[in-house]
């Protein structure tokens, strides 16, 4: 198929919901793009103007895309907000008042990707006086060129909410389609919605190697580039470049873990920090998160830490940071060290106040060296060999290598007993898998556990609590970003705060107002941002919501959203695999 324009190609992509067609038609859109536009067509397919590794934001709320509407369509505001109440979705608005754009903007010039790409990656440059304007000003012009249908995904793309069912596994496989296509060696049979593969096993290598480029680059400009030059396989980890941590799946007990990963395994405390991962090179170290977010302006401490207590030029290491109580020494769990993530401000004094300690686990590069694809037992006596450890600086993460059922039993209460969520079960034989959530890496934990699931809706409340939001309908998120529906929760939070853990009404009604895109009676639909992470006793079956789960006695936890978005919320396999998993 030949697309004219990419708003084109964004819209028959959104009319199927089956994988393989939409694999296809993005395949087709890679193939006819010209070489020096790829890269933008890549990101923009993503929904993005700035690489995936790459966490800037375009930053515009719906409010202003209003009267960007109105700007280049001459249609009155409250009608524009009329509108978008009833859909819920700017884009449309934007595409239906388009078509009804008055004579005068009608010979605008025409919009090229070009122009689009570098307009929206202008935006969240401009500062300071009459920048809302300005910000205005640039998606008023670009929606004075569009066409109805470049209307519609230009304020999408805009608010950050492309919606056109686009998955990270979709993208990799259209560009292999794309770029791959001798190698594959497959046909694509549109009328029967199958693929005919000559040989399956080289199908799945190539593809898996399109994986392994993405897990390691988070970028999939680059690895659209190395399929076209045939260099995937040189793709290394680059230092400085955050690289997708490897996660663990979950085991009922002791026994199951070591059908995993068989014995002799590794045990290891599972600690309530946050994930950090620790880059060194040319005398520069750079914190990531799990998100792969850069925090190393608000660690100073740990960037001391690491220059003095571990050897080497160049490394990537991988741990958690547990924070805890500077008079008392005591690890404080997850929630006392978020405020740090997100502070701006007045660093040194907080490091002062909640310090944190670095409890290592992996080292997946050293002085020019890959490990990735070294066994974890090698890996961990390197590890070994350039920390110098100090308590509440720098340790290792406390474990134990054993075959025997009962010792690892022991070792698990003991995590318990100290107050440890969990512990992690790991085969020692195996390399370290980025992105990866595979059977080498287990752990065990004894609660129900938990999913991070993001605010949809909210409801204002009654009485005294009117002044606030009281209640959330959650979602969870499918395979290809769709969000659905999985229950309504109000427990967990608190009317007034008593301690620094507590999450209040107040505080989420401050966090969700900014967000509001429709109003309607005492319910407002928000852009999904606010992630939390919530307790429940069971996941039933039911109709009520799109997931077709409901959870049952939902309990707030905490606000995750400085570890979470829409992208790695829970998702529908995840409760799926507990509901099944509960019986
Ligand atoms: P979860 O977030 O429950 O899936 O658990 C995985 C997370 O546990 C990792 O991303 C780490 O942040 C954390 N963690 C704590 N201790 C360890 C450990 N010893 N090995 C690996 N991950 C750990």
């Amino acid at each position: 198929m030949e697309y004219k324009t990419l708003a084109e190609a964004y819209q028959a992509i959104e009319n199927t919901s089956k994988r393989l067609e939409k694999t296809s038609i993005i395949s087709d859109l890679l193939k006819q793009t010209k070489q020096k536009e790829i890269s933008k067509i890549i990101l923009l397919l993503q929904g993005r103007v700035f690489p995936n590794w790459d966490k800037t934001s375009i930053g515009i709320a719906s409010k202003l895309v209003v009267k960007a509407i109105n700007k280049a369509t001459g249609i009155d505001t409250k009608k524009i907000i009329d509108k978008f109440k009833k859909t819920g979705d700017l884009g449309l608005v934007a595409e239906q008042f388009t078509k009804k754009k008055t004579q005068a903007t009608l010979f605008s010039e025409s919009l090229t990707v070009e122009k689009v790409f570098k307009s929206l990656k202008k935006i969240p440059t401009i500062e300071g006086t009459g920048s809302v304007d300005k910000k205005m000003q640039i998606v008023s012009e670009l929606l004075t060129s569009a066409s109805p249908l470049e209307a519609k995904y230009i304020v999408r793309t805009v608010l950050e909410e492309l919606r056109v069912g686009i998955s990270k596994g979709t993208l990799r496989d259209a560009i292999g389609w794309a770029f791959l296509e001798k190698k594959l060696n497959f046909t694509y049979k549109q009328e029967y919605n199958i693929i005919e593969l000559e040989d399956r096993d080289k199908y799945n290598q190539i593809m898996q190697l399109l994986q392994d480029a993405f897990d390691l680059t988070n970028d999939f400009t680059l690895v659209t580039t190395a399929a076209i030059n045939n260099t995937l396989h040189t793709i290394k980890p680059e230092i400085g470049k955050p690289i997708n941590p490897m996660l663990c799946r979950k085991e009922k007990n002791i026994e199951e873990a070591f059908k995993r990963t068989g014995k002799p395994a590794q045990f290891e405390y599972k600690y309530d920090g946050f994930r950090m991962q620790i880059h060194k090179a040319n005398n520069t170290i750079t914190l990531f998160t799990r998100n792969l977010e850069n925090i190393t302006t608000q660690f100073p401490e740990v960037v001391d830490i690491i220059t003095t207590h571990v050897k080497g030029n160049s490394f990537i290491i991988d741990g958690e940071a547990v924070g805890f109580d500077a008079k008392t020494g005591k690890a404080k769990p997850f929630q006392h060290i978020s405020q740090r993530i997100k502070r701006k401000y007045d660093i040194q004094e907080l490091a002062k106040k909640i310090p944190v300690e670095i409890n290592l686990f992996d080292i997946l590069h050293y002085e020019g060296k890959n490990l990735l694809k070294t066994p974890l037992q090698e890996r961990m006596d390197l590890l070994k060999k350039i920390i110098k450890e100090e308590t509440k600086k720098i340790v290792f993460t406390k474990s134990i290598i054993t075959d025997d059922d009962q010792i690892a039993q022991q070792f698990y209460d003991d995590a318990l007993e100290e107050g440890m969520e969990g512990i992690i079960v790991k085969d020692l034989k195996t390399i370290y898998k980025p992105g990866g959530r595979i059977d080498a890496w287990i752990k065990l934990k004894p609660v129900m556990e938990p999913l991070d699931l993001v605010i949809v809706e909210a409801e204002w409340g009654e009485g005294k609590r009117s002044g606030w939001f009281t209640s959330f309908v959650l979602a969870c998120r499918d395979e290809e970003g769709n969000l659905l529906t999985i229950g309504k929760v109000g427990t967990g939070v608190k009317e007034k705060k008593e301690s620094d853990d507590d999450l209040t009404f107040e505080e989420l009604t401050v966090l969700l107002k900014p967000l509001i895109e429709v109003e309607e009676g005492r319910t407002v639909k928000v852009k999904p941002n606010i992630v939390l992470e919530i307790n429940y006793e069971e996941i039933q079956k039911s109709p009520s919501y799109t997931s077709g789960y409901a959870l049952r006695f939902p309990r707030v936890i905490r606000n995750r959203t400085d570890e979470r978005d829409i992208t790695n919320i829970s998702d529908l396999e995840l409760v799926e695999e507990f509901y099944f998993a509960q019986k």
